[in-house]
């Protein structure tokens, strides 16, 4: 997974209102490669979010470009999936009327597409829940679903804004763990932000840290853990974790003490 599907090039983004300008991104620069999982930490309104919009092309940057490499040479942007920090699933809608809603929307409900969104039911436990309402799972049943209709359009770009904040402790440990596994094995990239650290560890292949508003990038660690199975959970544990952390934490802190 050597290749950089997308890079950032020196991206400057402001907002601008009747208040005033407020810069939100400064120069960010970097490259996410295909198949790689990366984390974005940074302070609280540093900006991961608005660096999130950009890369999904909801905004604009006002400054700098965003390079796309394909594999097959082509310039064409990738298909992006974005997952939100609530699963945004309606009541009113059955699980597999919610699963379907994104082919609904941009009509493609192809048998092609329908049969994906089988497969994935199938295979993500949630096929005796197609007629179910929201409401009757569990949490980690949710991000599921809300997994699936992300998928069902066929991104290559899968981001996700602190999509497990919502859930309680425990029930985030788990369910972090079974998304990121359940995505490692579509093998599609992931960009995921995540104000926790110990999450950002587990689950990525690089974190990088973001400096308080306007964010820029403060430091890029990529990530290595020794791992005895697959586990996601056993990651915390891992001999390197610590010293990640520590590393993180360092960087974090110091921007802290210049706010
Ligand atoms: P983060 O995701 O790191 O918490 P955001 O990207 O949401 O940060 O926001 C970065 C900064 O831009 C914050 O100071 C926020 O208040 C400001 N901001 C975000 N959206 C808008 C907007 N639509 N108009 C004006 N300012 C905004």
């Amino acid at each position: 997974m050597a290749h950089p599907i997308i890079e950032l090039k020196g991206i400057h983004y402001s907002y601008h209102s009747m208040h005033g300008e407020t810069k939100a991104l400064k120069d960010v620069s970097f490259g996410v490669k295909e198949g790689e999982f990366v984390a974005i930490v940074g302070p609280s309104g540093c900006g991961k979010s608005t660096l999130l919009s950009i890369i999904a092309g909801l905004l604009r940057p006002e400054e700098g470009t965003i390079v796309v490499n394909n594999p097959d040479g082509s310039l064409r942007y990738p298909r992006v999936g974005y997952m939100l920090q609530r699963d945004h699933l309606f009541e009113w809608r059955t699980v597999y009327q919610n699963v379907t809603l994104g082919l609904e929307i941009n009509h493609m409900m192809t048998k092609e597409r329908l049969s994906y969104v089988d497969q994935l039911l199938h295979d993500y436990g949630l096929e005796q829940f197609r007629d179910k309402r929201p409401s009757e799972l569990s949490g980690g049943m949710k991000q599921r679903a809300a997994l699936i209709r992300t998928l069902a359009l066929g991104p290559q770009l899968l981001l996700l804004d602190e999509p497990f904040s919502a859930l309680d402790y425990q029930t985030r440990l788990l369910v972090s763990a079974d998304i990121c596994r359940l995505i490692r094995q579509t093998k599609k990239t992931m960009i995921i932000i995540t104000h926790d650290l110990s999450e950002a560890i587990s689950l990525a292949d690089r974190v990088i840290i973001l400096s308080a508003r306007p964010a820029t990038v403060k430091k890029e660690l990529p990530i290595r853990l020794t791992l005895p199975d697959d586990s996601l959970l056993a990651a915390r544990h891992a001999p390197e974790f610590q010293d990640y952390f520590s590393q993180l934490w360092e960087v974090l802190t110091d921007e802290a003490d210049q706010i």
